[in-house]
């Protein structure tokens, strides 16, 4: 079966950075709903369109197609007394940003660096601002069901659980964040 809209995909892929650093090699598949869902990245639709199961390539996401630009202004030091303790670096944040834009999401925040009493929050997605490199081989391709297509992702091993909202696995920036 050929990969068109509609298709659930079943695809290993290994996430290099444009040096050819390791970022992530998928400890599990990526299992994604084909035709514009959102469910992965644009630029990996688009090289995996028409092919079939057994299909191989790598291919280069530039930031302005991946997780934008790194943006510095998104980039907030905090006092320490706002924000929750245990506090480690890594940890994640939902919070506004500060702009006069009503119309602003609210956004994740991670903490980049806790000195003595304050706190850096980086509002920038962990890849932004970086061309990734992806390594992907399709292992399967099957007809979404009704019900996936209706949900716009896909259900059973691997994918979307409707039960459990919130992120993916741990690692999996570039599927588990919603993509702007
Ligand atoms: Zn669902």
């Amino acid at each position: 079966m050929k990969i068109a809209k509609n298709t659930v995909v079943t695809v290993n892929y290994i996430l290099r950075d444009a040096q050819g650093d390791l970022i992530e090699e998928g400890r599990d598949p990526m299992v994604y709903l084909h035709g514009g869902y959102e469910n992965t990245l644009p630029k990996i639709e688009e090289a995996l369109e028409g092919k079939s199961a057994g299909f191989e390539d790598t291919i280069q996401v530039e930031p302005e197609d991946a997780f934008g630009d790194y943006d510095p202004n998104l980039v907030k030091i905090e006092p320490r007394n706002r924000l929750p303790t245990p506090l480690e670096v890594g940890m994640q944040f939902e919070g506004s940003p500060d702009t006069d834009d009503e119309d602003e999401q609210p956004m994740i925040f991670t903490v980049t660096d806790i000195a003595d009493d304050k706190v850096v929050l980086d509002g920038n997605h962990p890849l932004a601002g970086m061309a990734l490199r992806f390594t992907l081989k399709v292992t399967d391709v099957r007809q979404a069901t009704e019900e996936e297509i209706a949900h716009e992702h896909v259900h059973g091993p691997h994918g979307h659980h409707d039960q459990d909202e919130d992120e993916g696995e741990d690692g999996d920036h570039f599927r588990s964040h919603p993509l702007h």
